[in-house]
């Protein structure tokens, strides 16, 4: 991978990464504790709002999770290890980085696990 490469990817990264970070802050903003006061609100609405602050904290674990990835990757490309699988060395395909800038692994490594 050139020089021009790692910088396109780089940059592909740090705007996921400032993608997900302008999320998790507005998911903060948007989600408060849900309250479970039985004369507050109606059981139905409880629930509704239980089952959307459970879909929050997936939504944020999965962010969480994404953002791992991305700064390991943004490491990587410091490294010049970027573009290599993490497990089998080889190039990996661009056209998945694409896809996915912040993915380690080759695809036949990624359907091993
Ligand atoms: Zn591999």
């Amino acid at each position: 991978m050139n020089k021009q490469d790692l910088h396109h990817f780089k940059q592909q990264l740090l705007k996921l990464q400032q993608e997900l970070v302008a999320q998790d802050r507005e998911s903060e903003e948007s989600t408060r504790p849900v309250n479970l006061d039985q004369s507050s609100v109606g059981r139905l609405s409880r629930m509704d709002a239980m089952q959307s602050q459970a879909m929050a904290q997936e939504n944020k674990r999965r962010r969480s999770v994404q953002l791992v990835r991305i700064s390991a990757a943004l490491e990587r490309i410091g490294e010049e290890e970027y573009g290599y699988c993490a497990a089998c060395d080889e190039e990996i395909n661009r056209r998945r980085l694409e896809v996915d800038p912040a993915t380690p692994f080759c695809v036949a490594c990624a359907s091993r696990m």
